[in-house]
């Protein structure tokens, strides 16, 4: 495996240096590997209370007198293998009260939305790595269910944003594995810039952005010389980012990452909308999933995270970014937490090379 050499990696095997997202471009990251950079405690890995049923737990099977009505469960009959329910404190829901409203320059759109929760899976202490693939699969075609479901029940709202907290230091308020769904009735900011920039790579490329990094994760390996003296700066294999690939999905370490462990997961196939997931490719997608999560727990002594799904919005007006936009799942351990330097600069901090983070995470033994 190539290791970065040059001037940008000091003798003491620090890198410093701004990458830029390539989608994102506002996104950059500054990869410091010097310590000091960002001040932390040995994260101790959260605590992981395995036990399958507890009776204080809301999303328990047994408990579901504890959570608003359902609004489906899965198999309709017989034991239920995953729940959605409302969310007991929606932030964003039916809200009438609160109309759009605007003085001077402070304007504000009403918060109406929908916020959902699907409880993963019956059991208390289980983790997605643990699940079995079929159940996976089977969560991740709920969640197409749901997003479709959503979409055409109201117009006014314009993104669904499908998420997972896992863990408190990812927001966890609930132990028990459980996904959100939120609708809202504005397509957020980022999913916009992703929108957008892609369809200016095509519009000059004519190339899906997302397509053209996984050929550059599958083919690319350069070497950087010096301009004046010739002499070798550093090699990258652009390979070196692959965590897992499969015949149709593949897990990837993004060159600029703004989260030490953060992995993106995508379809190889090129395909705007999550809602076109098939079955075949719920479980092919499960499989992958499981492992890449498995060798993200593995690494880290378990891990704290978030997931979100980042799909093409419905809109009319976004229905030209259907060559151009790829659909994908960010996934965005927790492992620190943003500095001043961070929230005042706009740049993410990472402290750990995405190429030493990618190698460990590809070395994880997690089984076959
Ligand atoms: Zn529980
Ligand atoms: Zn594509
Ligand atoms: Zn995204």
């Amino acid at each position: 495996m190539n290791k970065p050499a040059g001037p940008a990696q000091g003798a003491a095997g620090i890198l410093r240096e701004i990458r830029i997202n390539p989608v994102v471009p506002a996104e950059s990251v500054l990869v410091a590997t010097a310590r000091g950079m960002r001040p932390r405690k040995d994260e101790l890995p959260a605590p992981h209370d395995a036990r399958p049923h507890l009776d204080t737990c809301p999303f328990c099977r047994g408990n579901e007198g504890m959570t608003p009505p359902p609004i489906a469960r899965i198999p309709e009959e017989g034991e239920w293998k995953l729940r959605i329910v409302e969310n007991k404190y929606p932030v964003l829901g039916d809200d009438t009260e609160n109309p759009d409203f605007g003085f001077g320059l402070q304007q504000a759109i009403d918060g109406y939305g929908r916020h959902e929760v699907v409880i993963d899976h019956a059991s208390h202490g289980i983790r997605i790595h643990e699940m079995d693939e079929e159940h996976l699969a089977l969560l991740f075609l709920t969640y197409r269910q749901r997003m479709e479901e959503l979409y055409h029940s109201d117009d006014r709202l314009q993104y669904v944003l499908v998420f997972k907290n896992f863990g408190p230091a990812a927001g966890a308020s609930i132990a028990h594995s459980h996904s959100q769904i939120i609708a809202m009735p504005v397509v957020p900011d980022n999913v916009q810039a992703e929108v957008r920039n892609s369809q200016a790579y095509y519009q000059t490329a004519c190339k899906c952005i997302f397509c053209s990094l996984i050929d550059e994760a599958l083919t690319f390996e350069a070497t950087l010389y010096d301009r004046t003296s010739g002499e070798m700066r550093r090699t990258i294999s652009v390979g070196q980012f692959v965590i897992e690939r499969s015949e149709r999905f593949i897990a990837i370490k993004p060159f600029a990452s703004r989260f030490e462990w953060e992995v993106h997961v995508l379809p190889l196939f090129h395909s705007a909308d999550y809602l076109d997931l098939s079955p075949v490719d719920a479980a092919g997608l499960s499989t992958l999933f499981r492992r890449t999560m498995a060798r993200l727990n593995a690494v880290l002594g378990g891990v704290q995270y978030n997931f979100f799904i980042h799909s093409l919005p419905h809109g009319a007006a976004y229905s030209a970014g259907v060559p151009s936009f790829h659909w994908h799942i960010e996934i965005c351990p927790r492992t620190s937490i943003p500095t001043g330097f961070e929230l005042g600069s706009g740049l993410f901090v990472n402290t750990i090379s995405p190429e030493d983070a990618a190698e460990r995470l590809r070395n994880a033994d997690v089984g076959e």
